[in-house]
């Protein structure tokens, strides 16, 4: 599955939960989109929730900003001087991320970043429409 793929799919699947929260408030909606009460009313929105699994090991996952605004991606990727494509990169240059590099291809790993799952940080981003949220992202 392309970056793309996912992002459009993922958009749509946000939106679809979002249609149905109309009744409630801001707050309410992040309260919603924590980890423990996804799993139990949205488990299609996350293929791990199947196992009651977590993407990032740690207490108070939220779920709403999956993905993160701060990610960008190319499908066709950027040529490096070194050689390797630059496939996504991360725009704050978070020190909790890094770089999955192979032979000839660069991606962004954002495995130990908690930057978007915080509610805090939620927050300050936040929109009801996911698109609007992600609309630097590719
Ligand atoms: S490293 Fe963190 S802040 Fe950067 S794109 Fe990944 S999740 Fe977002």
């Amino acid at each position: 599955m392309s970056y793309s793929d996912w992002f459009y799919e993922h958009g749509k699947k946000h939106k679809a939960i979002m249609d149905k929260l109309t009744h409630l408030s801001d707050q309410e909606v992040i309260a919603y989109f924590r980890f423990e009460n996804m799993v139990e009313k949205e488990p299609d929105f996350c293929p791990l929730y199947k196992e009651n699994k977590k993407c990032h090991d740690t207490e108070g996952l939220n779920c709403y900003l999956c993905g993160c605004p701060n990610f960008r991606f190319k499908d066709k990727g950027f040529h490096t001087r070194e050689g390797k494509t630059l496939y996504s990169a991360c725009s704050i240059s978070s020190k909790e991320g890094g770089q999955f590099i192979t032979e000839d291809a660069i991606h962004q790993d954002c495995s130990k970043c908690l930057v978007p799952h915080h509610e805090s940080y939620i927050r300050t981003v936040f929109d009801r429409d996911w698109f609007e949220m992600m609309e630097n992202v590719c």
